[in-house]
């Protein structure tokens, strides 16, 4: 792991390994950290906020910024093949996907040198009132493993905008990349103590995080129930938390709609990714008129999706990416057997591949209380619903304890925008599925999370707000009168 600069071992000296999820076998080893590293990564943390770090103005952390950026511009197709191995994601997604995280640090670089507080004007003569955003403090950040990196870099961009120090603990399925990042931080000439990682479990060091005094804030990105976990550990400090947590959201197409686009779309929804992420558009809403043709078209491309090897151009789904994932997607899949819903495509393993892979899965004639509706699965299967009209729609996409992301395909523009505002989720797409921007705010409704990633805001996410008032004549004033 690597704490206050340095590459050090776990302090109990236990390692565990990275399986590949393609092959199954280890193929990296990472320290098993317990609360012990915890405790150190967090006090480096707080130290560096008194060094060097702490001095240094926003253009500076600016300039550090756009650095980090360009080296992992230079390195994205070697961090790419490390987040493939890791997390068995195809190599030309996460190819795309690291070339892309740069400009996360461009944007947050940007930012920077733009944290203002106001001046405000008093309601007293004698007074002038102006506020300082500052930076928050330790930041401890807790990601997935399915897109680890990324995840990992909407919470570091900001947080090293606002002047905070990180301690991060990647998911134990993918813990390799973070410490790939941590190499290229320092270079980037980062002080020592302002990135910190410790590797491990969930239970040891994860909830050591959450619960740790010196920690200001907690940024988790995982599912909900772990998430609300993270939330009761933090809150008996009243350590801030933003959550990025789960979904089940709603691809709404109309009888209107390009039907191949949006078959197109509703493809890329959920089986991109093998459908681990958490905007899968897990649930297909669709007008009863073009219910079949909608379903058929979608069945016949799920049907010819390339299963394979990751790391092959050609492979367009990957395996699952451990065997707990593989045995949540079977579950839901008996339980939707066994509820009586119809297998349109798919519906088990792909036996001829072994490993962790599942078929592309369609599941029609379902109800909205089964669980392979309602609940998240994280895997490539898709549910879908008729509805008869747009009322009922919009009813439906909202009948969910998630609120994550949604999308409507119709050509109509009034009604695009009128269904828009009515759903009850954080990123709503129209005509598009899965786009995210660093520009452009993404975060949970409802069970989805609490606060929003990317966009300006997000700043002030990691910055607490001061009130800084100035007396201006000098003279004394009656001390038991307020004001
Ligand atoms: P997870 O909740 O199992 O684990 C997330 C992280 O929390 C891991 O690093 C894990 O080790 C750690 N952890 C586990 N138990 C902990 C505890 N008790 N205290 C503190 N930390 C603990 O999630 P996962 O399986 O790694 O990822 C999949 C989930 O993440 C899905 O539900 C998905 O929807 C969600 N996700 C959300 C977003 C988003 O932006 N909203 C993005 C990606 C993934």
């Amino acid at each position: 792991m690597v704490i206050n600069g340095e590459r050090i071992p776990a302090a109990s000296g236990g390692t565990f390994d990275s399986l590949n999820p393609f092959t199954g076998r280890p193929w990296a080893t990472a320290p098993d950290g317990d609360a012990t590293d915890v405790d150190k990564a967090v006090a480096a943390a707080r130290a560096a906020l008194s060094g060097p770090w702490g001095k240094l103005t926003g253009f500076q952390r600016a300039a550090l910024l756009r650095r980090l950026g360009d080296i992992l511009a230079r390195d994205a197709d070697v961090l790419a093949e490390f987040e493939t191995r890791d997390s068995g994601k195809l190599l030309r997604e996460m190819r795309g996907q690291m070339a892309y995280m740069p400009e996360w640090f461009y944007f947050f670089a940007g930012m920077a040198d733009k944290i203002e507080g106001s001046a405000i004007p008093s309601d007293r003569p004698n007074f002038f009132a102006y506020t300082r955003h500052e930076p928050i403090g330790v930041v401890a950040a807790i990601v997935p493993w399915n897109s680890p990196l990324l995840l990992l870099a909407w919470k570091l961009a900001p947080a090293l905008a606002a002047g905070c120090t990180f301690v991060v603990k990647p998911s134990d399925y993918t813990p390799i990349s973070a410490l790939e990042l941590a190499k290229r931080v320092e270079e980037a000439g980062f002080p020592p103590g302002v990135f910190n990682v410790v590797t491990g479990y969930g239970p040891t060091v994860g909830k050591a995080l959450a619960a740790h005094p010196d920690v200001d804030k907690v940024a988790f990105t995982g599912s909900t129930a772990t998430g609300i976990d993270v939330a009761h550990s933090a809150a008996d400090q009243l350590t801030r938390v933003s959550l990025e947590l789960g979904g089940k959201s709603a691809q709404v197409v109309f009888a209107d709609a390009d039907l191949d686009a949006a078959a197109n779309g509703v493809i890329a929804g959920v089986f991109a990714a093998t459908g681990q992420t958490c905007m899968a558009g897990s649930r297909l809403l669709v007008e009863r008129s073009v219910h079949q043709t909608l379903v058929d078209r979608i069945t016949a491309r799920a049907k010819t999706i390339k299963l394979g090897d990751p790391t092959a151009e050609s492979t367009e789904m990957g395996p699952l990416a451990n065997a707990a994932q593989l045995e949540k997607v079977l579950h839901y899949l008996n339980e939707a057997k066994q509820s009586g819903a119809t297998i349109a495509t798919g519906g088990g393993r792909e036996e001829s591949l072994g490993g962790y892979f599942v078929q592309p899965t369609v599941v029609t004639n379902v109800t909205p209380d089964m669980s392979v509706v309602c609940e998240e699965i994280f895997g490539p299967v898709l549910s879908v619903l008729p509805f008869d009209t747009e009322e009922q729609a919009v009813a439906l996409a909202n009948d969910s304890k998630y609120g994550l992301a949604g999308a409507i395909w119709t050509k109509d523009v009034h009604r695009a925008h009128r269904v828009a505002h009515r759903l009850r989720a954080g990123t709503i797409w129209i005509n598009a599925y899965r786009v995210v921007a660093p520009n452009v705010p993404f975060g949970g409704f409802k069970a989805s999370g609490l606060g929003r990633e990317n966009g300006i805001d997000t700043v002030r996410q990691y910055t607490e707000t001061k009130a800084v008032w100035v007396e201006l004549t000098g003279a004394t004033r009656d001390p038991f009168v307020i004001g």
